[in-house]
């Protein structure tokens, strides 16, 4: 039997039925008391039609612009009886537009991540800090000081951005435990940066290892990944970004700071698809990961931020560090070899058709008197198959954290704007944890300096491993 978290008493619309959508859906109709009749599909193609008839949800065939979505969504989400709920999981739809709008007719609202209008990623013309994943943040945190307060809205909660922030806290409990610091459980937001810096941490990764692999070779000229091909390339080519420690004491020549002398990121002007980073994951240990930019980049390292008045007294360095599947790994290859004439297709990897592998995703908090502590999930695609239809080891990761944000938003309905960071971990672990497979804390010896300069000068920081110098492969 299934945990229930209560009844949806309103219209439900779900834009978006690509990879999470479609995995989401069953995880909605099993938890929640809710009938298909009330939940309504938007996306523009007619992918997964056979699966909405199965399910008895209708859909409406409709792109989303910044022109016309106050007159599709407006009606959809406005009701006289309950509350409505508009759970967006597309690619190329404001979320800041969509949020305001579903807040304003008082419907509770999630999204996986801050996306913008079709046209922002991939313009040249636009300033590169406008391109990144701080921007994108500050047109949220606008949004909430112009509206502070009202219906809740859960901002880019999924997997990650999402439920690593859930983890960063208990990763970060499991660390103060173990270097035995005396401290009292904190409460809010400073407490919580104040933990942070007391129990040493200097920086965290989002380290994650996909091995999900296809059954099928992949065919040369197709981009395949285990979830959104278009959004992987869209973030794939901002410029790689992180959330910047105070304890960086070198700055890659490509860095670019924001114009905001606080701002808590930086970005290089480079692909971050083509930024390695060196990082570790439990089940091969030290690995080269993706420095691509993420909004939980910048979320978790402003969060753990110790401040004193405007002055910055500490804060950690953040950023992804993704080894996405093999043939994920070989598509960027050829992506960014060609010259843009490949790849011409796209594939996601279906469940079905993935043999094995599992995706080992968790945070990486280092630098402390235990060197380095990785928490997180290692769910196969083979447990995923027996826990939840529709989706691949990845999709589940991020269905069950959009499932424990709508809880949590159905629990807290006004609460304003938040993102993961700010709601609570414990009650969204909870509704996670039954469908992240085996949920585990590794310490580990290893540090970006282990194994390096013997047949190669390397320019590093011998004095301190933990410098983004020696992680950066440069
Ligand atoms: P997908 O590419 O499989 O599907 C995207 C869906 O969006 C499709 O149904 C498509 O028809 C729809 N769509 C495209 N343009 C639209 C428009 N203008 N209006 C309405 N619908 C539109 O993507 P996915 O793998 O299902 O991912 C969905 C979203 O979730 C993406 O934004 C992705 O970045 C995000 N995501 C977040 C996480 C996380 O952990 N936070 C993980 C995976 C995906």
């Amino acid at each position: 039997t299934h945990a229930h978290y209560g009844h949806l008493d309103g219209p439900v619309v779900m834009i978006g039925f690509g990879s999470i959508g479609r995995g989401t859906l069953p995880l909605i109709l099993r938890h929640f008391d809710v009938d298909p009749a009330q939940i309504t599909v938007i996306a523009p193609n007619g992918d997964g039609d056979h699966l909405l008839k199965e399910y008895g949800v209708k859909r409406v065939n409709c792109v989303l612009t910044e022109q016309n979505h106050r007159e599709v969504l407006g009606p959809l989400l406005t009701t006289e009886n309950g509350t409505a709920f508009c759970v967006n999981l597309s690619v190329d739809t404001s979320s800041v537009a969509i949020m305001r709008l579903a807040r304003e007719v008082g419907a509770l609202y999630v999204d996986t991540v801050i996306e913008p209008w079709a046209g922002l990623y991939d313009n040249p013309d636009l300033p590169m800090a406008q391109r990144t994943n701080y921007a994108l943040r500050e047109t949220l945190l606008a949004e909430r000081r112009a509206r502070p307060g009202g219906r809740t809205a859960v901002s880019a909660c999924g997997a990650n951005p999402g439920m690593v922030s859930w983890f960063v806290k208990q990763a970060l409990v499991d660390v103060a435990d173990a270097v035995g610091l005396e401290y009292t459980t904190p409460v809010d937001r400073s407490d919580w940066a104040r933990l942070m810096r007391d129990a040493g941490v200097r920086g965290i990764h989002i380290a994650e290892r996909d091995t999900q692999r296809s059954q099928h070779p992949r065919q040369i000229g197709t981009f395949v990944n285990t979830w959104s091909v278009e959004g992987f390339i869209a973030e794939g080519l901002q410029p790689a970004e992180l959330g910047w420690g105070t304890h960086e004491r070198w700055v890659p020549p490509t860095a670019r700071r924001q114009e905001d002398p606080l701002a808590p990121a930086l970005f290089l002007e480079q692909p971050g698809a083509d930024t390695r980073v060196r990082t570790w994951c439990p089940s091969f240990g030290p690995q080269y990961g993706l420095c691509v930019t993420h909004n939980e980049s910048i979320s978790i390292t402003d969060y753990f931020t110790v401040r004193d008045g405007e002055t910055v007294q500490y804060r950690p360095t953040c950023h992804y560090a993704y080894h996405p599947c093999d043939d994920a790994m070989a598509s960027w290859h050829e992506l960014l070899g060609s010259a843009g004439t490949l790849p011409t297709e796209h594939a996601i990897l279906d469940v079905d058709e993935i043999t094995g592998g599992i995706d080992e995703l968790g945070v990486l908090l280092y630098g402390h008197d235990r060197n380095a502590y990785w928490y997180g999930s290692r769910l196969s695609n083979d447990e995923t198959r027996e826990l939840a239809p529709h989706q691949n080891a990845t999709g589940l990761q991020v269905t069950s954290a959009v499932l424990a944000a709508m809880v949590w938003a159905r629990e807290n309905p006004d609460a304003g704007i938040v993102e993961a960071d700010e709601i609570d971990y414990r009650r969204c672990l909870d509704v996670q944890t039954p469908y992240l497979g085996p949920v585990e804390g590794h310490f580990t010896d290893w540090t970006p300096l282990m194994g390096r300069s013997r047949l190669f000068t390397e320019d590093i920081d011998a004095s301190d491993p933990w410098q983004f110098r020696n992680v950066l492969v440069h």
